[in-house]
């Protein structure tokens, strides 16, 4: 060896980008691999297929991505993402009823997630030490059972494998990663996996904003009631770049939106309120409906794993594919990427970095994981095979806290700062165990319940006047 110290990247979506800036804090030179040529500007590609629908990045994520990209933030907005205020600029009906606007102490960034890629794809392209081997695939690591020594890539159209060799690679391929194959054939078993799989579909179309509501009308959505026995049904409404929205309707196992255009309409109309078909009624459609079904949640327990091979790291969905209705898998992807930055200043390239960093991303993940995984057992005919005993023995006692805290934020503002903290990704879910908190939720709503969205006498005439060209349109 010369000396220097290579890290290879597999995958360049958020993941292996936001691995990649970390990667090139410690090591000389980072390879990002990806199967992709990737777009010059905020296109949707073919590697990344669910960036067609709703993205939402929470401030969790979002605070994460600016500390390890500083002035990310700044370009998504000057690029026509909104800051959107949670609650304030928000009308959601949750499972325990309408949220109250409190005022915003977490965000999310609004946008489409081509434009989420592209503004962190050229802040990470452009760093001196990121190289990217686009349209080149992955094929399998090298190394053995104690280290991963490179990987062996297929620079696709060349017709010949080339072998690529790396103090560190990091497995950042997403869903569709082959570390089921990759370690076996190091002789290694594949590590503890539970999968959780209520069945959802989601279906997404494009519309342009009526006229006065692409600046800062609420976003909307409309969550089912895991509670009701029946498949749960969701939509949202959320602004994104160019005066347009992006409206995701999205159902579990018999449950599903359909693909027509007709269906679309209908799903909506027939969500527990119909603000979603009402503010879509009248808005002109700008694509077709578009659907998917890579929506499972499955997570791999590298961390328990008897053997780990130093040198290697999983990250993202590779490592944790989450139900997207949530809205976490980026800002578990950002955490994670922070957790291998704080794994590597402690341990540089050592022998155990690999596993350390392994357990600190298990951490980091834990949450959004048990988030989306204990909601959606509960829908009929979801498909599990899990270990974990809070989805098994432990279930219904972690539901029953999960339900009281649901349904008294809606309705108390300290208790709604503290939950949205949480559902952000922005502190732990231990934070909840806090006595402050726990003696917000014993004194109980705080507010009325609202029995109607809760919009502002201008937003309503807005919709009214959406869902009237709706009717006209109908008629
Ligand atoms: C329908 C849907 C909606 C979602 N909505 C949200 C949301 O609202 N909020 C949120 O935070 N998250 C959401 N997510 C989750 C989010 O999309 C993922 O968590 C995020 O993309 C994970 O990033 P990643 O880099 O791990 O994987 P990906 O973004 O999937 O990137 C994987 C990359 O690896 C490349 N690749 C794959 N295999 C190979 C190979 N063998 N060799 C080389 N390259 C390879 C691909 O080309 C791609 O570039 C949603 C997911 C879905 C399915």
């Amino acid at each position: 060896m010369t000396g220097t110290t290579g890290a290879v990247v597999l995958g360049g979506g958020l993941a292996g980008l936001l691995a990649a800036t970390v990667l090139a804090r410690h090591v000389d030179e980072v390879t990002v691999v990806d199967r992709d040529g990737l777009p010059a500007g905020p296109e949707p590609r073919k590697g990344v297929p669910q960036g067609r629908h709703a993205h939402l990045l929470w401030s969790g994520g979002a605070r994460t991505i600016e500390a390890l990209l500083p002035g990310t933030t700044e370009r998504w907005l000057a690029a026509g993402a909104r800051r959107v205020a949670v609650h304030q600029d928000m009308v959601s009906l949750t499972a325990y009823g309408w949220q109250h606007r409190f005022p915003g102490t977490q965000f999310m960034i609004a946008c489409s997630r081509p434009l989420l890629d592209h503004v962190v794809r050229e802040a990470v392209l452009g760093h001196p030490r990121i190289t990217l081997r686009e349209r080149t695939e992955a094929r399998a690591l090298r190394g053995g059972a104690d280290r991963v020594t490179g990987v062996t890539v297929l620079p696709l159209g060349a017709g010949r494998e080339e072998d690529l060799a790396a103090d560190l690679v990091v497995d950042a391929t997403g869903r569709g990663s082959r570390l089921d194959r990759w370690l076996p054939a190091l002789g290694l078993p594949v590590p503890e996996t539970d999968r959780v799989d209520p069945g959802i579909v989601y279906a997404t179309r494009i519309y342009r904003a009526p006229h006065g509501m692409a600046a800062d009308f609420p976003v909307v959505s409309v969550y089912a009631d895991h509670r009701d026995g029946g498949p749960g049904r969701n939509g949202v409404v959320l602004p994104i770049e160019d005066d347009r929205w992006m409206v995701t309707l999205s159902g579990t196992r018999n449950g599903e939106p359909g693909g027509g255009e007709a269906e679309f309409l209908a799903f909506a109309r027939a969500l527990r309120h119909p603000v979603v078909a009402e503010l879509i009624a009248g808005a002109e459609p700008l694509t077709g409906v578009r659907r998917t079904r890579s929506t499972a949640s499955r997570r791999l327990f590298c961390e328990r794993a008897e053997r780990w091979p130093a040198g290697l790291v999983v990250l993202g969905d590779a490592l944790a594919a989450l139900n997207p209705v949530y809205g976490h898998g980026m800002s578990a992807a950002a955490l994670g990427a922070d957790a291998l930055d704080r794994a590597l200043t402690e341990h540089a390239l050592a022998p155990e970095l690999a596993a350390r960093a392994q357990q600190a991303i298990a951490r980091v993940v834990d949450d959004p994981w048990i988030f989306a995984a204990a909601q959606d057992i509960c829908y009929p005919d979801c498909r599990t095979d899990v270990r974990d005993p809070r989805l098994t023995t432990r279930a219904a006692e972690r539901r029953r806290f999960a339900e009281l805290i649901g349904a008294t934020a809606i309705r108390s503002p300290s208790l709604s700062a503290a939950t949205t903290a949480v559902s952000t990704l922005s502190v732990p879910s231990s934070s909840l165990e806090d006595p402050a908190v726990l003696a917000h939720l014993r004194r109980g709503p705080q507010r009325p319940e609202l029995l109607r969205p809760p919009l502002k006498a201008a937003e309503r005439e807005l919709l009214a006047r959406c869902a009237a060209a709706g009717e006209g349109v109908a008629g």
